[in-house]
C-alpha cells in the first residue's frame, strides 16, 4: 500500500533515536521530509547523517524545554520546507518524578513530557490548518496502568490522552486529525538506560517479556513506527479522536489469563 507521504513534511521530536528514529525510518522509506528536533549526542547526529541519506532532514539540536525552542522549530520547519503536514510528539523521559520530590522536580518533569506539546501544537495549528495535517501524540501505558515513582511522567501522559481527545473535537472543523500511539514495553535507549539501573537486568527483561500477552516479548520499534506512519498518512484519513496501542496486549489482557 502507498501511504501517499512522500514529500510531505513531517516533524518527529526526538526522532534521531529510539521509537522516534524508528518513525523517521518508516517516514523516510515512505519519501517524507523530516524535521528533527533532538537534543544534540554523538549517537543522535550518526543517526541523522544516516537518515539524510535517504531524505531531505532538517536536523534542530536543543532541549524542547528551552525557553522559544518550540516557537523556532515550527517557523525554521515553514522557511524551509513551507508547510507542515504532520506534527509528531515523540520526545519524552520517565524521569523519575515522584511524589516526595519537590514542586520544581515535578515542573520540569511537565517540561520534559508535557509542555512543548502544548507550544508546537499551538504555533502548527494555522500550518495544520492550511495542509489539513495531523498530529500524533506518542503516549504510555502508565496513563493507564499507573508505574509506580511517575508521578510527574504519569500526570503529563494521561494529560497528552486527555489533550488527543480535547484537541481531536476541538480541531474537527478545521479537518486536523489528532491521535495516540501507546507503546508499553519496547527496547530503546532511554528502556536499555532503565534496565542497566537494575541489579539482573536480563533477569527483568525476561521476566517483563513473559508477561506481554502476544509473543511473550516486547514490542518492536518497527511495529510502533509502522502504525506511526499508517496513521500519520492520509490512508487513515477518517480516525481520529483514537488512543492505540501498540503493545502486545499488555495494557488490556486478563492478566490471569497471561501471567505464569
Ligand atoms: P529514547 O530512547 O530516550 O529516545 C528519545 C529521543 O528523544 C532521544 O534521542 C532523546 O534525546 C530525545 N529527547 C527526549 N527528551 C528530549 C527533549 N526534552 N528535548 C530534545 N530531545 C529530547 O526514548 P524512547 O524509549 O524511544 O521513547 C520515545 C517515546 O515513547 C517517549 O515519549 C516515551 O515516553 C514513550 N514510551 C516509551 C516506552 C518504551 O518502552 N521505550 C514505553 C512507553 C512510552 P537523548 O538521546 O539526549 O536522551
Amino acid at each position: 500500500m502507498d501511504l501517499n507521504l512522500k514529500d510531505k513534511v513531517i516533524i518527529v521530536t526526538g526522532g534521531a533515536r529510539g521509537i522516534g528514529g524508528g518513525i523517521s525510518e518508516s517516514l523516510a522509506a515512505e519519501g517524507a521530509k523530516l524535521v528533527i528536533p533532538s537534543r544534540p549526542s554523538p549517537a543522535t547526529e550518526e543517526a541523522i547523517a544516516k537518515l539524510q541519506e535517504k531524505t531531505e532532514v532538517l536536523y534542530l539540536p536543543g532541549d524542547l524545554t528551552t525557553p522559544g525552542i518550540c516557537e523556532d522549530i515550527i517557523n525554521k520547519t515553514v522557511e524551509k520546507f513551507g508547510a507542515i503536514d504532520v506534527l509528531i510528539n515523540n520526545a519524552g523521559i520517565n524521569d523519575g518524578c515522584n511524589i516526595t520530590d519537590s514542586l520544581e522536580k515535578f515542573q520540569q518533569s511537565l517540561s520534559n513530557n508535557l509542555i512543548h506539546v502544548f507550544e508546537l501544537v499551538h504555533y502548527a495549528l494555522p500550518h495544520l490548518e492550511k495542509s489539513q495535517g495531523n498530529v500524533i501524540n506518542i503516549g504510555s501505558k502508565v496513563a493507564e496502568t499507573g508505574q509506580g515513582n511517575a508521578t510527574g511522567y504519569a500526570a503529563a501522559k494521561g494529560a497528552l490522552n486527555a489533550l488527543t481527545r480535547e484537541w481531536a473535537l476541538e480541531f474537527r472543523m478545521k479537518n486536523i486529525r489528532v491521535n495516540s500511539i501507546i507503546p508499553a514495553e519496547c527496547m530503546t535507549p532511554l528502556y536499555e538506560n532503565w534496565l542497566s539501573t537494575l541489579p539482573d537486568p536480563k533477569a527483568e527483561e525476561d521476566r517483563i517479556s513473559g508477561m506481554i500477552p502476544l509473543g511473550e516479548r516486547m514490542t518492536t520499534i518497527n511495529e510502533l513506527a509502522d502504525l506511526t506512519a499508517f496513521i500519520a498518512s492520509n490512508r487513515s484519513s477518517h480516525t481520529t479522536g483514537q488512543i492505540l496501542y501498540a503493545d502486545g496486549g499488555y495494557t488490556h489482557l486478563d492478566r490471569k489469563c497471561t501471567v505464569k
